[in-house]
């Protein structure tokens, strides 16, 4: 009874697994991935940001015409004051208050206009400065992408070629055999064919007895391992 055949069917199906690993752990996916969060986390914050220097504007905008109000106030009880209609002194000193009281109100929105206007060119700053990031981003995005495609395409080729191989080598073994493989390996997974090293099974590492090792190397029966269950192979 040759194992052989079915051993190899192992080995291409470990193979197999081997590439569909190596591309999942790839690090040009890796790389993929890490930059497209980066880019949508850059996104994301531009968003933000571009939203702060709108509210800022807006505020700007009502700051500027409080303080443009507050001037025309400020322009009408001027001319009141030093009209010289207004001769009472209570009414005078009371009219000057309020003209101080203005211009100190005035004053603080000018302050708060200009300070929101310095917040708003910061903000503006920020957001080029990301943008450029982005595009840097982008680009490299778009250079990692080719990478990877290419390496795909790689990849699924071994992958065709490998199940083709697995194909071909299937039909050339005994049916009833490869229904025995089929159960043991819901079990064993890719490891039900243990190739005999020395005299222990690879699968268990357990010691066979002599005579188990025997008609392991005499390969007429299909034997298998007295304490894991596992198919011994003698070896290549
Ligand atoms: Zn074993």
């Amino acid at each position: 009874m040759s194992l052989q055949k079915l051993w190899n069917l192992q080995k291409i199906r470990i193979m197999y697994e081997e590439v569909k690993e190596e591309y999942k752990n790839s690090p040009l996916l890796a790389e993929i991935k890490s930059l497209k969060a980066e880019i949508e986390n850059a996104d994301e914050e531009i968003k933000k940001l571009n939203q702060q220097v709108k509210e800022t504007g807006k505020k700007a905008r009502k700051c500027y015409q409080e303080e443009m109000e507050m001037e025309e106030k400020e322009g009408k009880l001027k001319e009141r004051l030093y009209g010289g209609n207004i001769l009472n002194p209570k009414e005078l000193g009371r009219l000057q208050e309020k003209l101080a009281k203005l211009a100190e109100d005035k004053s603080r929105s000018a302050d708060e206009y200009l300070e929101l206007s310095i917040l708003q060119e910061d903000l503006q700053e920020k957001i080029n400065k990301l943008q450029e990031e982005v595009e840097d981003k982008k680009m490299q995005y778009a250079a990692a992408l080719a990478n990877f495609q290419s390496y795909k395409e790689e990849c699924q080729e071994k992958l065709n070629q490998l199940a083709e191989k697995h194909k071909a080598l299937k039909a050339e073994i005994d049916s009833k055999l490869i229904e025995k493989y089929k159960k043991m390996f819901e079990r064993f997974g890719n490891t039900v064919i243990a190739r005999m090293e020395g005299n222990r099974c690879s699968g268990c590492h357990m010691e066979l007895s002599i005579s188990l090792q025997d008609q392991v190397r005499k390969g007429e029966s299909l034997v298998k391992c007295e304490n894991c269950d596992r198919i011994l192979y003698k070896g290549e």
